[in-house]
């Protein structure tokens, strides 16, 4: 049976604790301390570190954790020779199989770490700064068609998949999801859980892949209300969703 211990890291990173049995892989350790934490309350050993991408607030707690409890750090040259370059592959470790999905748009080596369904487990994805909940990463090394075509891999995945993503900024990008479509009752009650969840102190993830479908804009590039707003109704699907990341830039 595994676990997933979420994390607040730095001022608004995620990270991931992946438990199995007495193992643990982490993913995106921008911090050591709360992963040792974790390790520590739960007589975990950590295998291995994942990043989805070598930004340096995802890495920046690898050296110290490695320094700490011996485990081996993925790099992206290890993560990319097990997907083949620019191929989906399989990295296996601690006895937990991630589905390596390749999904350049935020940065050149971008990916997204997929467990599938295990027991009563669901599928999970660890999405980094590609798919946030209600949003997506900047663009800083591609072109809006190559993260499209990243959105369109995740979009794929069963609806029931959890999402847990490399940053908390879910409010903001839920507020700007109703500007863009105020009539979605869809939007409108996940804003307000959203807003719950934050004046809790609750962290938002996981989504899932269904909620991301129904509420995130930039997973939204046919829904109609929304090429209405930006008056975009006989648009292609990739320059609604450039538009979106347009206006987002500007928010
Ligand atoms: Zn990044």
């Amino acid at each position: 049976m595994r676990k997933i211990h979420a994390l607040a890291t730095l001022l608004d990173n995620l990270t991931y604790v992946v438990q199995v049995g007495s193992s643990a892989v982490v993913i995106d350790p921008s911090e050591a301390g709360p992963v040792l934490r974790v390790l520590e309350a739960h007589s975990l050993k950590l295998a291995a570190i994942l990043n989805t991408h070598e930004h340096f607030d995802h890495v920046a707690g690898n050296d110290e954790l490695v320094r700490e409890t011996g485990c081996k750090v993925l790099t992206q040259a290890d993560i990319r020779s097990a997907g083949d370059g620019a191929q989906d592959g399989l990295v296996s470790v601690a006895g937990l199989e991630f589905r390596v999905l390749v999904t350049p748009g935020h940065s050149e080596d971008s990916v997204c770490y997929l467990l599938e369904r295990a027991g009563d487990s669901p599928p999970a994805v660890f999405t980094g700064d590609t798919l946030f909940v209600g949003g997506c990463g900047r663009l800083f090394t591609h072109s809006p068609e190559m993260m499209w075509a990243s959105f369109t891999k995740l979009a794929g995945l069963p609806p029931e998949t959890e999402v847990y993503c490399g940053h908390d900024y879910t409010l903001e990008d839920l507020e700007f999801a109703l500007d863009l479509e105020p009539d979605n009752e869809a939007v409108k009650s996940r804003l307000q859980d959203i807003r719950s969840m934050v004046e809790n102190g609750r962290l938002t993830v996981p989504s899932t892949i269904g909620i991301e479908m129904a509420t995130n804009p930039f997973m939204r590039a046919k829904a109609p209300a929304l090429r209405k707003t930006l008056g975009m109704e006989d648009a292609s699907d990739v320059e609604v969703f450039a538009e979106v990341r347009r206006r987002k830039d500007r928010y």
